[in-house]
């Protein structure tokens, strides 16, 4: 069910992969026509040679005992994705509140939206820190990734320092790794505040910057219209040496056509070989908003017509998530990632995408207010809150949590090959979509071509099979 492949023609070879288990291999198309004889229902009787090929496939997890057994591994691998407490995620909004006041975003600095957005007080941090420490314990996790996130988490310097020591000091009790990363728009970013964290276990930030300067500037200014770009760029130059930093960026059909010129600024800078990923997201506008030609329809409300509430729309939500989940998209995706791959920079490869972190339990997003979400996409969603750090849950809240308890939009999804890989795509996307968390979201032909793009790239470095 999981095999898929790419006819490589030039080389008179076939790509193979096979999603759940990521095996992938060059084979002779005898080979792959082995496999379609061994998925016919016509009982045949094999040769020695195909008796021996059988076996090597079966290996590497190409061929399997029967379709409904694939099925029950299939479940089984899903529970114990969701079950696994190996790893403890939590990503902390510190601060709604947001000194950028974006283009396409209608939260952040503009009007008195930042005099109301929500920021975590410092006592709230010190129990969201219990919190954390409780649920090492309850899990048994050998490893903590925080998450800072916002908003813009720089606007709440003492909240992130606080939270930030705890954990470290929880996980040194513990004898528990912790990997610490932010994600920023980088205007804030400097030196003191990164060396402050890495001692304990800052390892990665990441930034936005939405195309060329230009376009950057006019899609990420300040208030009064001043452009970002300069800054955020000299920010990175001060602090590449100290962390690892990832590139992303938000286009729609205005601003990708000067990506490219981004990606050529990227590599004149001495930081280019520093860039531990660059990676760049579809923009998600209001559903009110027109939808550029060419993009997929994302948008940042509910179905109830409802906005985000506060989380930044640059990395929240569908198509656009500061999980690495999200990059369901277009062709558009797939002219960026080559343009990306062709200048020597490391991104996503568009196959490996999930699941992700809403089918995991011990996975949790906590809001300024102590509010607790299943990812960062449903934040602004206070009714799908699945409880609160401090306060018992309530009735409505345990209702939303049994909701992303038996997520599955992907036994929807038949025999889609793309299953352990997509699990039905972004929840998020189908709430505000479909108005239904547990309807799969298909961007099918995203990992179509991404697929492609793999077997050219890979095809040199892999095992060969031939008959
Ligand atoms: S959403 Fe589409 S690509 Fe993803 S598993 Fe379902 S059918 Fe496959
Ligand atoms: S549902 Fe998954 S892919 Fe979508 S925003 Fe949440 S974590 Fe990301």
């Amino acid at each position: 069910m999981f095999n898929v492949r790419v006819p490589l023609s030039a080389r008179n070879e076939v790509f193979l992969m096979n999603t759940f288990t990521d095996a992938q291999l060059v084979v002779s198309p005898d080979v792959a026509a082995l496999l379609d004889r061994l998925g016919s229902e016509a009982g045949e009787r094999l040769s020695e040679a195909d008796v021996e090929v059988a076996g090597e496939l079966a290996e590497h997890g190409f061929v399997v005992e029967s379709r409904e057994r694939e099925r029950e591994v299939l479940n089984a691998y899903f529970s114990r994705f969701r079950e696994d407490t190996s790893e403890l995620r939590v990503t902390v909004l510190t601060t709604l509140q947001c000194n950028f006041a974006c283009d396409y975003c209608f939260q952040g600095d503009h009007g008195d939206y930042n005099k109301f957005a929500a920021k975590m007080s410092l006592e709230t941090a010190g129990r969201v820190a219990e919190w954390i420490e409780e649920r090492l314990d309850e899990t048994g996790a050998k490893g903590f990734v925080l998450t800072f996130f916002g908003g813009e988490p720089l606007l709440n310097l003492p909240v992130m320092y606080e939270l930030a020591e705890r954990a470290f000091e929880a996980c040194e009790e513990r004898g528990i790794s912790l990997r610490i990363s932010i994600i920023t728009n980088g205007l804030l970013l400097t030196p003191d505040v990164v060396d402050r964290l890495l001692p304990f276990g800052l390892k990665g930030i990441k930034i936005t910057l939405d195309g060329d300067r230009d376009t950057h500037n006019r899609m990420r200014p300040l208030r009064g219209g001043q452009g970002t770009f300069d800054r955020i760029v000299e920010n990175v130059r001060r602090v590449a040496n100290k962390v690892a930093i990832s590139i992303g960026g938000n286009f729609d059909a205005s601003s990708v056509d000067s990506y490219p010129a981004l990606l050529d600024f990227l590599m004149e800078q001495e930081f280019a070989d520093k860039l531990a990923k660059v990676a760049f997201k579809p923009i998600i506008r209001s559903s009110g908003a027109a939808q550029p030609k060419g993009l997929i329809p994302l948008t940042a409300v509910s179905a109830g017509g409802k906005p985000l509430g506060g989380t930044c729309m640059t990395s929240a939500g569908a198509g656009s998530s500061i999980c690495d989940t999200c990059n369901f998209v277009d062709e558009k995706m797939s002219f960026l990632r080559e343009e990306t791959q062709k200048r020597g920079f490391k991104t996503v490869d568009g196959v490996h995408m999930g699941p992700c972190e809403i089918h995991k339990r011990h996975a949790y997003t906590i809001g300024p207010d102590g509010a607790l979400y299943a990812c960062p996409g449903f934040t602004g969603e206070p009714k799908l809150s699945v409880g609160h750090i401090q306060k018992p849950q309530e009735a409505w809240q345990a209702a939303a949590e049994k909701k992303f308890d038996v997520l599955a939009a992907w036994k929807q999804c038949g025999d889609c090959a793309y299953i352990p890989v997509c699990a039905g795509g972004c929840s998020v996307a189908s709430q505000t979509e479909l108005g239904d968390m547990n309807t799969p979201t298909c961007h099918k032909s995203s990992f179509d071509s991404a697929l492609i793009s793999l077997a050219q790239n890979s095809a040199s470095s892999l095992m060969e099979i031939t008959q």
